[in-house]
This record gives structure tokens, sequence and C-alpha cells, in this order.
């Protein structure tokens, strides 16, 4: 185990702004990962998990305990009627591993292109993009449970996965770390064009391949900064920074009389309940894109983005955010929730 001491934290995370770690050790192994936790427990260190830093804001106090980066990696391959399994190193590069995929010619993660980070990570949120999400093909994740220090794999239903969620970030927050995650995808299947974005790019009747499909994905999150570029300031953020919110049909006609009766747009959420666009929201409040404060503003690309156009702090990322949902609760009565996580923060 190679414990370093007092690292940065804002290189190790796509927004580039937070203080250092006190101690950061990378695990390659589950042994690994194991060996750190019982070093953390016995020296009292308050543990933090970092994947591959995509979905962080990091506080400029930086985090008083051990930070465990998760670097294991390995994909294993096994054929299973028509399914193919791909059982994959929590650390393994997320759009690296999707490519591999779309290599095999195996459908079920293509419209993931592009999303950074590990994936260890898309569990957590239960990543989603374009018309899929990790849900659909996650068959079981491999994790330590603390408490007890077992190994465990538990299955798809046992993940609790929703929009933008599952029990790793919600009832089971701290609970497990992911080691390993396996996905169960189509060989030979067809590209799913469900997303509005998707269908417009290719003509109707067409039927594009996998591979042209994660094409047009990263040329489309190209054009809206949400590929990382090395110094395209309007990509050093954490992807969307607000959630969609998930509202009643009284809440939408609400929202709507807001705006004169102009129809918001929705999207079936079940239930009766709709999902609304957060981006929408934060336009119609006041906050175009482009939008600067100081070192921090709203992508020119992408209303939903908060990024550091470069030097700035989790304090102005922090201002930034509290004055945008402000200004949706005082139009619509709506309180965004944000959608990285905050880390170090009291
Ligand atoms: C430009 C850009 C575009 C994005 N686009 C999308 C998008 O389209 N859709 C989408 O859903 N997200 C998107 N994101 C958000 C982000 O990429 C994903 O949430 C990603 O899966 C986070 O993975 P990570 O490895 O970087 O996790 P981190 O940011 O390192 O960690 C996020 C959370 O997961 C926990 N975690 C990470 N790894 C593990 C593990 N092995 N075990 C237990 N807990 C762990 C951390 O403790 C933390 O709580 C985008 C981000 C950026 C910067």
């Amino acid at each position: 185990m190679d414990i370093r001491e007092n690292i940065p934290l804002a290189p190790l995370t796509t927004f580039k702004v937070g203080g250092n770690a006190r101690y950061l050790v990378e695990a390659r192994s589950a042994d690994d990962v194991l060996a750190t936790v019982e070093y953390a427990r016995s020296n009292h260190l308050p543990l933090f998990i970092l994947g591959g830093g995509s979905n962080l804001v990091v506080a400029d106090a930086g985090w008083p305990g051990l930070v465990l980066k998760i670097a294991i990696g390995g994909v294993s391959e096994r054929d299973n009627a028509d399914k193919k399994e791909f059982e994959v190193g929590a650390g393994e590069d997320w759009d690296k591993f999707v490519a591999l995929t779309v290599a095999r010619n195996c459908a079920g993660v293509e419209t993931l292109s592009g999303i950074p980070g590990t994936v260890g990570g898309t569990p957590v949120q239960n990543v989603g993009a374009y018309g899929q999400e990790v849900a659909e093909t996650i068959t079981s994740v491999r994790v330590l449970e603390l408490a007890t220090m077992q190994v465990r794999d538990l299955g798809n239903s046992e993940c609790g996965f929703a929009y933008r969620t599952s029990i790793f970030n919600s009832s089971e927050r701290g609970r497990y770390i992911v080691l390993r995650v396996t996905f169960a995808l189509t060989l030979g299947g067809t590209a799913r064009i469900a997303y509005a974005d998707l269908k417009k790019y290719f003509p109707e009747g067409s039927s594009p391949s996998l591979q042209q499909v994660r094409d047009a994905v990263r040329e489309i999150r190209l054009s809206k900064a949400m590929l990382i570029v090395p110094n395209d300031d309007d990509c050093r953020s954490a992807g969307s920074f607000f959630k969609n919110p998930i509202v009643d049909a009284a809440k939408y006609e609400e929202v709507a009389a807001r705006v004169n009766g102009n129809a918001p747009p929705k999207y079936p959420a079940g239930d009766g309940k709709v999902k609304l666009s957060a981006a929408w929201l934060v336009e119609q409040s006041g906050f175009q894109k482009g939008l600067s404060r100081g070192p921090v503003g709203i992508s020119r690309r992408h209303s939903l983005a908060i990024v550091n156009r470069g030097g700035a702090t989790a304090a102005d990322i922090l201002a930034l955010k509290n004055e945008v949902q402000a200004g949706v609760r005082d139009k619509f009565g709506i309180e965004l929730t944000p959608e990285p996580v905050f880390v170090g923060f009291e």
C-alpha cells in the first residue's frame, strides 16, 4: 500500500477545484481496497472513495482524511446465448469500455459514449444519456460491504436504480465500495435511436451501426461541451449541475402559468408525474449560456453546466449554484437538486 500525503485533489477532478487530500492511496485490487479501509479505520481517518472525479465539487479545504482512488482494472468477457457479459474492474475508464463493447458489436451502452469517469462510478448515480442508462444492462455489482468487510454481489434489483439514483447515492450511501460491475449486452443488437437529438441526426428509416451512433453521440456531446477536451473551459465542469425535477400535474400547470401558459418541455416520469427540463428552468429564470461571475460561469454551450473558467475556487462554484437555485425558486417555486457530490464541506 503506497500512502501519499498532502495530495492536491483538483487535478484529479474535471472541475479542477478543491484543496488537498491529507492522504491518498490508489487501489489496484480488492485486496488493496481492504487493506486501505483497515488502515483508515485503525488511524481514525475519514474515508472518501474517488473514481474519475467527474461528478465532484471538492471543498477548498480539501479532504481531512484518506482518499481511496479506485484503480482496479481488467475486463473479462463471456458469451451467454445472444448476450455477451462483460465483467469490468471499477477503475476502468468508462468511455474506453464503451468503445470496446462497440468494437465487439454489442448493443446496450452505445449512447453512453463520451461520459467521463470510471466504470465503478456508473452504478452510483445510474449514469444515463441519449436514451440509455446503465440500469438497463448492469446484471450485478461486486462490492465490499464496509460494515462486515465482506465482498458481495448485488443483483440489479438490489441496486435500487432510478433516475440518477441508486442505493449507492441514497439509502445505502457509504455502505459499499464498488469493485467490479457486470454488464450483459446484446451481441449484434441494433443501436438505440430514441432520443430527439439522435432522431434528428439520423435520417428517418436509417439503421446506423453502433459505431455510427457512438460517433454521433460524441459529436453531439462535443457541440454541447459535454465531452472533455483539454483546455476547453466550457467543459471544465461536472457535467450537468442540476437534476431534472420530477413534479406532479398540478405543479406542471403552475410552472406553465408562470410563463404565460407556454407549455414547458416535459417528459413522462411514471405515476402521472412529469420530468421538467432543469436547463429550461435555469434559462427561464434568467441564467443564460455564457453567463459570467468572475472565474466561474455557465458554459457557452450548455445552460446546465457550471464551469470553472480558470482559477475558480469551490466557494465561487457554490456561490453561483446558490444564485441559480434562488433564481429558479423565486420564479417557479422549484428547488433544483445538484447532481454532483460535494466533498469535504461541513
Ligand atoms: C463533461 C461531463 C459530462 C457528463 N455527462 C454525464 C451524462 O451524460 N450522464 C451522467 O449520468 N453523468 C454525466 N456526467 C457525470 C459523471 O461523469 C458521471 O456521474 C460518472 O459516472 C462519475 O464517475 P466517476 O468515476 O468520475 O465518479 P467520481 O466523480 O469520482 O465520484 C462520484 C461519486 O461516486 C462515488 N464513487 C465513485 N467510484 C466509486 C466506487 N468504485 N465505489 C463506490 N463509490 C464510488 C464517489 O464516492 C462519489 O460519491 C458528466 C460529467 C462531466 C464532467
